[in-house]
């Protein structure tokens, strides 16, 4: 873990802070909770973690008095604890574990500008702050077996209880009660909560990517993209499937089998060495071919942990390539506005061969 100080960490261009590129520093002060939990294994709301080469720090309130040391003892990490409620003795902490050193890192993309401000003139006063970027995510992108265990636990979560709720969609539902029901299913089943916040959208609501659930009703013949996932001990997994009542209105069944095949193809072109662009240009080939490169308003995929957005992305602009053990998502999808639209999404772990999917609920268009 302290060998991330050895090679040094990568830092973006900040007025009045130099240029980019890779700098050795005494210091990394982790302010992102993700970031946090992943380093120390603590999973509370409130933190910063201070690594130095010989120590490692988690400074929080009294609320995590019990679970902090707890979830550091599970995690194997070793490191200290300070329960501190106020700034001032927090501040103390800080100050304490850093003191003689001369160039601390704080995170550049998840640092308020007023907090740094703070930082630099009253918890590191006398040191050089410089903005780090991507070092604890760029370490989370290959997962252990553990944390693939967690993604796999969650997507089984969301893949049973959308098995449960599909039989029921010829009842008329409304897309909140659907979104309402997957939610509460998947807490049944072990899930902590919700990955993100559930997407059903129905008929031409189905043309919105990121359509917010509401009272319409679910009527044979309509589109009805369902994008959810869970979260199982931090980790989340991402899954959209497309369904309908009946058969879809035109041109519904004919934009499925195109994005059915995009879908398929961008899994198969899965593999550890291969470029998240490769994937997505795949993806869109096959989209764009049948008429429709216009209406896939968004990239193919991206990764998957304990955030629901993290690296790397299976974007066309990305040069990033894909290595064994990172959980990434493939999920083409054509919007037609006015009539519909239908994505399909599975989370899947990187092999050096190819994938394994995580999310395994069947593809079929018409569910009743
Ligand atoms: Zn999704
Ligand atoms: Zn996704």
């Amino acid at each position: 873990m302290r060998e991330i100080l050895a090679t040094g960490v990568e830092v973006v261009p900040v007025a009045g802070a130099g240029d980019s590129g890779t700098v050795p520093v005494d210091a990394l002060v982790l302010t992102n909770l993700a970031n946090g939990r992943w380093l120390s294994g603590f999973s509370g709301s409130a933190m910063v973690v201070v690594l130095t080469a010989d120590d490692l720090l988690v400074i929080t309130d009294g609320r995590y008095a019990t679970q902090a040391p707890a979830e550091l003892l599970a995690a194997g990490v070793d490191g200290r604890v300070v329960i501190a409620n106020r700034g001032s003795e927090q501040q103390e902490a800080a100050a304490g574990a850093v003191a003689g050193l001369g160039r601390i890192a704080l995170e550049a993309e998840h640092v308020s500008w007023s907090r740094r401000s703070r930082l630099a003139a009253e918890w590191f006063a006398g040191a050089e702050l410089v903005p780090s970027t991507g070092v604890i995510e760029g370490l989370r992108r290959r997962k252990s077996p553990e944390e693939v265990a967690r993604v796999a636990a969650a997507a089984t979560a969301a893949d049973d209880a959308l098995a449960e709720v599909l039989p029921r969609l010829d009842e008329r539902p409304t897309e909140g009660e659907v979104a309402a029901e997957l939610d509460y299913l998947m807490r049944r089943r072990g899930a902590s909560g919700s990955a993100f916040d559930t997407i059903v959208a129905a008929g031409e609501n189905s043309a919105l990517p990121h359509a917010r659930p509401g009272p319409r009703r679910i009527e044979p013949g309509d589109l009805v993209v369902i994008d959810f996932g869970a979260i199982v001990d931090g980790y989340r997994s991402d899954m959209t499937r497309t369904v309908c009542v009946g058969e879809p209105r035109t041109p519904g069944d004919r934009i499925y089998e195109v994005v059915r095949a995009s879908q398929q193809a961008g899994v198969e072109a899965v593999a550890g060495g291969v470029s998240c662009a490769e994937v997505d240009a795949v993806c869109r080939e096959i989209i764009s071919e049948a008429g429709w490169g216009e209406a896939f308003l968004h990239s193919t995929g991206h990764g998957v942990g304990l955030d629901i957005h993290e690296a790397p992305s299976l974007s066309g602009r990305s040069d990033e390539v894909l290595a064994a053990g990172e959980v990434v998502t493939v999920e083409p999808g054509v919007y037609l506005a006015g009539s519909g639209g239908v994505r399909i999404e599975d989370t899947v772990v990187v092999t050096d061969e190819g994938c394994r999917r995580l999310t395994c609920s069947p593809k079929t268009l018409i569910v009743a």
